[in-house]
């Protein structure tokens, strides 16, 4: 007989669209509390529903413990019903970055719920777990007597070396494209937790209550073991900043070479890196293949208002190293950034060619619970926030800014642009992946066929009157976006 307090636990993934288009990594967050609860219970399931398993399936007379994950107001309705059906005689506890941000609505909104942990919970899990009640665990809040406790909000200040169980995964993740399975399969893990940095619209490296989380770091033998027992070939790194300490980069690198890892990695990564251009090429040779870098605005004035700690000078020259290292580089933007003009905006895709970066991400100033940018937001006039959290001004409306967002991304993926990222997932031996190119093949061959079918479809084709139309009209939208993008 089992000497563990909990019969059955049950952690719940409460997601269901993001995995159908496009490619999402396994929810790990969630997969390390249930690694830890793994200890205090003789059976785990981890549910993700993006998989189509029903989670109620797996909720029995056992059940005494539900955990949910709430990262994202996305889905709203559908997790707000997971969080509902949970009986109340099982102990339910809501974790995540939405659930930390939204813990009095939490309490109003589901009476079933017994306890929220805030910020990461691997720890406040575990000495709940072993105490068998809430009481003085930091960062959790509970019920008692009618009312919420808040515990005290702590920043956590250092990381466990311990693997993520992924044998208590029930589906396999695999790249995708619009619909389709690219038959390659993907994985992340968590190295290093925190950055030592304070840009002012990142809330990343927050913790509950907006306290700082310092950087603190796996040790390179545990990150490089649990690196050797992943399956897939790509893995994604999902720190902040796991290139804080160089030394502990390269001791890693040392260690997957020496142990013949062949795998590919994808990693955040601060223009800080350009330091240790010997390094870079031993990472690459390591199999780190993507450095995901933030370089934000192409503007000194803007840059130090967002305190990144470098100019467009440092960019560049840092840049002029970077581009000798067959990295696929992916640049991260913000668009939105107080005081920005349109020059300013539009300048950002002829910028991210001219350092050379091969894909980017273009995100619009948001504000978040805790964010410095705040105060910022407050003291300038004209800029306001939005129902959504979106920073926009009288001059630049969220619809104007989705806009700007999506010629910022036609100017930049030309082909030339495409024929470079080819290339660069070529050398990096991931488009020359059997299974990665009859995954792609399969995609084009549905893709090609969805556009027969519609094409030959009875009363579909278009008279000479209708395609005179059709072309006027469009037109018509090409001038009036001109007008939108060139004026309020
Ligand atoms: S944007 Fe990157 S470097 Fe800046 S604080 Fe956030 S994680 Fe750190």
């Amino acid at each position: 007989m089992s000497n563990k307090p909990l019969r059955e636990v049950l952690c719940i993934y409460p997601y269901q669209v993001e995995l159908q288009k496009w490619t999402a990594f396994p929810p790990i967050g969630l997969e390390y509390i249930a690694t830890v609860t793994r200890d205090f219970a003789e059976r785990v399931y981890v549910i993700d529903c993006r998989g189509g398993e029903d989670y109620r399936d797996f909720i029995t007379p056992r059940t005494e413990l539900v955990l949910i994950s709430w990262n994202w107001p996305l889905e709203h309705d559908f997790v707000s019903g997971v969080i509902r059906s949970i009986p109340a005689r099982i102990t339910t506890i809501v974790g995540g970055r939405y659930a930390t941000q939204f813990i009095d609505d939490i309490f109003a909104d589901f009476p079933n719920v017994d306890m929220v942990v805030r910020g990461e919970g691997e720890e406040a899990m575990r000495e709940y777990l072993a105490r068998g009640n809430p009481r003085g665990v930091a960062n959790m809040s509970y019920r008692e007597d009618g009312k919420v406790v808040h515990n005290e909000p702590i920043a956590i200040k250092h990381v466990a070396d311990e693997a993520l169980d992924r044998s208590l995964r029930r589906m396999t993740y695999n790249i995708r494209a619009m619909n389709t399975d690219l038959g390659i399969k993907i994985d992340s893990i968590s190295t290093s937790r925190g950055c030592p940095f304070n840009c002012k619209f990142c809330t990343f490296s927050l913790g509950p209550y907006g306290v700082k989380r310092p950087w603190a770091a796996r040790s390179p033998e545990s990150v490089v073991d649990e690196l050797a027992e992943i399956r897939a070939p790509i893995v994604g790194i999902v720190d902040d900043n796991p290139t804080v300490n160089m030394n502990r980069v390269e001791e890693i690198c040392d260690l997957i070479l020496e142990r013949g890892i062949n795998k590919r990695y994808v990693f955040n990564a601060r223009i800080d890196i350009y330091r240790r251009p010997a390094l870079l090429r031993k990472m690459r040779r390591a199999g780190f293949f993507m450095a995901c870098i933030g370089i934000e605005s192409t503007t000194d004035e803007l840059l130090k208002g967002i305190t990144k700690g470098f100019t467009v000078k440092k960019l560049k020259e840092a840049w002029k190293i970077l581009r000798k290292i067959d990295f696929h580089y992916h640049g991260y933007f913000m668009l939105g950034l107080l005081g920005e003009t349109l020059e300013d905006k539009m300048r950002i895709a002829p910028f991210a060619q001219e350092l050379g970066v091969d894909t980017m991400g273009i995100q619009i100033l948001r504000l978040e619970q805790h964010s410095p940018i705040a105060q910022q937001v407050e003291e300038t006039p004209g800029y306001f926030v939005d129902e959504n959290g979106y920073i926009i001004s009288d001059e630049f409306p969220i619809r104007r800014m989705r806009k700007i967002r999506r010629e910022i991304s036609r100017r930049f993926y030309t082909p030339g642009q495409m024929w470079r990222i080819a290339s660069k997932l070529w050398r990096a031996e991931i488009l020359s992946n059997v299974g990665f190119l009859a995954g792609l093949g399969k995609f084009a061959g549905i893709t090609f066929c969805k556009n027969l079918v519609a094409m030959l479809k009875p009363g579909k084709r278009l008279t000479h009157a209708q395609k005179k139309q059709a072309e006027a009209q469009a037109k018509a939208a090409a001038e009036k976006e001109k007008q939108i993008l060139s004026a309020k």
